[in-house]
């Protein structure tokens, strides 16, 4: 039992030691989100919100975060008056600034407001639609032409074709129908259509969303437009059974556009669609994608795979001392992801002597608190791979215990063996 249990952690380290050497140029990433926001943000982004068919006091918030977790953006957030009330004196200034997040569906904006975001994206302002800002407005056509794919508010036929993936290519469909829908909420894959763009370039090919809602049978203008990822609509969710298109950009007059569907907003706290590093990542590069024409930030570690989702509870990498305090009261059997995220942290820092020193004390000094004995070990397991000397005294005191003296004699000898020689 004992020699399975070791075959697996030393299979475990050749694992370790295979990721270690390629996370190099993550530090680049892992700088970015530790320099403070004002040092980098140059760019400047407005979330147009205040009326929604959602919990837009909820995402317009969450979008602000996600923004400036990004270290690249400082984003204000500008709510509209309450549905009903008046509209005469809503005018944002748009040409202020770099990007325009839209997380409004609700009643009309007033004519000269309306120009003036027209006139703000056709001499190269970025915009990102997102998710419901794709129900809104019917009637307006350039806002449609902007945003390439609607659903409801009454859209059929007349407001442009479907948009289906089929055999490999995409196709505009003019049968008529409604244009909006959804079955219920699932996680779901994301295929990337295009991989080379600057938004997508890099990504997995296909990876996992979380749950969402998988908006359907969306249908515009679709002009100038690229359907850079799509996700299959399974009927055993109440699907459409297509390939449903999923990010999007659109060229309008200079103006570059990113249209995500994804992150129905849920509550403070629970709220997976937007706490998924796939929506978080797509929307913070398709957001300097617009504002920029390009995307300079890194993928992080965490961006989820073909088979694997990936949450960010607070939409950014939690710190050390938050990832030690969602660890202490680990049990075997439990979710791993703080596990798995402190993995990450520590493989960022893997060719810094200094910084992984200064892990080692954190973890030294969790070491010797009163944490779970699971936790303990996992931990005993992480340090065995790259701990120093200093480690050693914790360590032997943990091998006294009757539920940590087996890892910890294995991390203890490990260390001492690099000494040895
Ligand atoms: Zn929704």
């Amino acid at each position: 039992m004992k020699q399975v249990k070791y075959i697996f952690i030393i299979s475990l380290m050749a694992l370790s030691s295979i990721i270690m050497p390629g996370c190099q140029n993550k530090e680049q990433s892992a700088e970015t989100t530790e320099v403070s926001e004002s040092a980098k943000a140059e760019l400047s982004a407005l979330i147009v919100t205040g009326q929604n068919n959602h919990k837009w006091e909820v995402s317009s918030p969450v979008l602000k975060d996600i923004l400036v977790n990004s270290g690249i953006f400082t984003a204000d957030i500008i709510e509209s008056p309450a549905q009903g009330e008046d509209m005469s004196g809503f005018s944002p200034d748009f040409s202020s600034y770099d990007l325009v997040v839209l997380d409004y569906t609700g009643d009309a904006w007033p004519d000269g407001t309306k120009t003036a975001f027209e006139d703000y994206v056709k001499q190269g302002g970025g915009v990102v639609v997102y998710h419901a800002a794709n129900n809104a407005f019917r009637d307006w056509k350039e806002y449609n032409v902007m945003t390439g794919l609607g659903g409801w508010g009454g859209r059929n036929e007349e407001d442009g074709p479907y948009v289906r993936w089929k055999d490999g290519e995409f196709v505009k469909d003019m049968s008529p129908g409604r244009g909006g829908s959804h079955g219920r909420q699932h996680a779901f894959r994301i295929v990337n259509r295009v991989t080379d763009h600057p938004i997508t370039k890099g990504l997995p090919e296909e990876w996992m969303h979380a749950q969402d809602e998988l908006y359907s049978e969306l249908r515009g203008p679709a002009e100038n437009m690229t359907v850079l990822s799509t996700a299959f609509a399974d009927t055993a969710y109440g699907g459409t059974g297509e390939h449903e298109p999923i990010l999007m950009t659109i060229n309008y007059g200079k103006g570059r556009i990113f249209h995500t569907a994804l992150g129905h907003a849920g509550s403070p706290g629970n709220n997976p669609a937007m706490e998924c590093v796939g929506f978080i990542v797509t929307l913070q590069r398709g957001a300097e994608w617009a504002a920029t024409g390009k995307v300079t930030q890194e993928i992080p570690e965490e961006f989820p795979h073909f088979n694997v989702l990936s949450s960010w509870k607070k939409y950014r990498p939690l710190s050390l001392q938050e990832l030690l305090n969602c660890l202490k009261d680990y049990h075997q059997g439990d979710n791993r992801s703080c596990m798995q995220d402190l993995t990450n942290l520590i493989r960022k820092s893997a060719s810094d002597e200094s910084k992984l020193a200064e892990l080692e004390k954190e973890l030294i000094t969790f070491l010797g608190s009163s944490a779970s004995n699971d936790s303990k070990n996992e931990i005993c397991r992480e340090i065995s791979l790259w701990g120093t000397k200093a480690s050693l005294p914790v360590l032997k005191k943990l091998m006294k215990e009757e539920d940590t003296k087996e890892m910890a004699r294995f991390a203890k000898e490990r260390i001492s063996g690099k000494y040895s020689n």
